[in-house]
């Protein structure tokens, strides 16, 4: 029940209406019978200051941040995490003394991707090259990855967020476009993870940028989409052999990192998972 001492939490993006992360949040508050409630909040562009100094006082108590606010929202916070500073964007606020900014999107990914196996020493190559991939390849190599290979349709935002991860972490990384050079970086690639939109609903059966016969029976395949739950990329994974990680993972995930952040507890991850069976 709602009370006056009811501890409020939410999402602010535009649009809103489709999110799982309310089934999550309210499951994990449930389960350690927190006081808390977590609800979505449409916020456009032109009213992102009145909805973060807004909800300071309000007292709300944190917010995930999604699209189009991740970058932006960075301007009306006080103080950044390291990681959502390395990264440049925001996914996660708490509210106290200072509005703190956090970035628990890579976090959340190379957490499911370490379900299967350690990153450490391995070569990953990332698919995509905007906001996912920027926070997923920072994360991947701060844990540890021996090498990251950019691939993206645009080479030049390739480049630069090569030029970035080098520059900020001093790592190995490459960048290639996604014709031969892509297919000859796959043959001793231990880690593949699928950050561009292609296959997400409803567009499931847009043709994956990588078939079976590209693939080996070690390599592990990670697509970030999460509807449906196993996209064209992740079928032709499975035809070659390799292992596969859902993208409901990296959502589960960066969400739990978002509640401890938030409560100071972490819920199991059967909680999260349960709730989202529900719904998905
Ligand atoms: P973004 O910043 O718009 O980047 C999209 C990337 O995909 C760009 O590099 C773009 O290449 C590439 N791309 C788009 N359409 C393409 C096509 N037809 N062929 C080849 N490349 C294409 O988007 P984002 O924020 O990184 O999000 C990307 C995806 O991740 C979305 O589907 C989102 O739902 C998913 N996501 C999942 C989670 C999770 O928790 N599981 C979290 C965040 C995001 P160009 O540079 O050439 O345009």
């Amino acid at each position: 029940m709602i009370t006056g001492k009811t501890k409020l939490t939410g999402l602010i993006g535009d649009p809103v209406e489709h999110t799982l992360s309310p089934h999550m949040h309210n499951a994990g508050f449930k389960y350690f019978n927190l006081d808390y409630v977590y609800t979505p909040f449409q916020v456009k562009k032109e009213h992102l200051q009145e909805a973060i100094y807004g909800a300071r006082s309000l007292g709300i108590k944190g917010l995930n941040v999604t699209i189009p606010h991740k970058i932006e929202v960075i301007k009306y916070l006080d103080v950044l995490e390291d990681n959502a500073e390395l990264i440049g964007a925001v996914n996660t606020i708490k509210f106290g003394d200072e509005i703190k900014g956090y970035n628990t999107d890579g976090l959340g990914a190379v957490r499911g991707i370490e379900e299967l196996i350690p990153v450490k020493n391995k070569k990953v190559i990332v698919l995509g090259a905007g906001g996912a991939s920027r926070a997923i390849s920072f994360q991947i190599l701060l844990r540890g990855a021996g090498k990251v290979i950019i691939a993206n349709r645009t080479i030049e935002k390739a480049y630069n967020l090569q030029k970035n991860l080098i520059n900020r972490l001093d790592a190995e990384v490459g960048a290639v476009g996604l014709g031969e050079d892509l297919k000859e970086e796959l043959e001793d690639t231990d880690i593949l993870i699928n950050t561009t939109p292609i296959g997400m609903y409803p567009n499931i059966n847009q043709k994956p940028l990588i078939t079976s016969e590209m693939m080996h029976e070690g390599l592990i395949v990670n697509d970030i989409i999460y509807n449906p739950l196993e996209t064209g990329l992740l079928r032709e994974a499975r035809l070659a052999g390799a292992q596969t990680i859902s993208g409901l993972k990296m959502l589960i995930y960066q969400g739990i990192e978002s509640f401890k952040i938030w409560t100071g507890r972490e819920p199991p991850v059967e909680v999260f998972e349960e709730a989202m069976k529900e719904v998905l």
